[in-house]
């Protein structure tokens, strides 16, 4: 599980640093997870104030296909409205590529929505 973190300018987000979150990896009878404690929540929060940085996106993968389970539903770690989730398949084995990204935006209802991967494409731009 990683977090895109940046600035806000009017419309635009650039994401200046990939956070790698402390995280505790679990096996259950629905699979694998990883768990971020509430501890390091709190140290990730008191650190994006301080340093004006804000919260974009969370990526994480899956063993096999990509897709938002209820688990990613319910325990999220970005819960901004307008945050993307994104998750990679194959515990991102292949190079990154949109096409093969299972993207969600959460609204103001606080539901994860499916974004077709050409909408991802056009809302963000990757230059190095
Ligand atoms: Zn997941």
């Amino acid at each position: 599980m990683a977090l895109w973190v940046g600035v806000q300018q009017e419309r635009h987000f650039a994401v200046t640093e990939t956070v790698i979150p402390a995280q505790r990896h679990i096996r259950t009878n629905d699979g694998v997870c990883v768990i971020v404690a509430a501890e390091e929540l709190h140290r990730l929060n008191v650190w994006l104030y301080k340093s004006g940085l804000k919260l974009l996106a969370q990526i994480h993968s899956h063993p096999g296909r990509a897709y938002h389970s209820t688990t990613d539903d319910a325990y999220a770690v970005a819960t901004t409205v307008g945050c993307l989730s994104l998750v990679v398949p194959n515990f991102a084995r292949e190079p990154f590529d949109f096409a093969r990204v299972a993207a969600y935006r959460l609204d103001e209802k606080a539901k994860w929505n499916a974004l077709p991967p050409a909408a991802l494409s056009r809302m963000i731009m990757i230059s190095s």
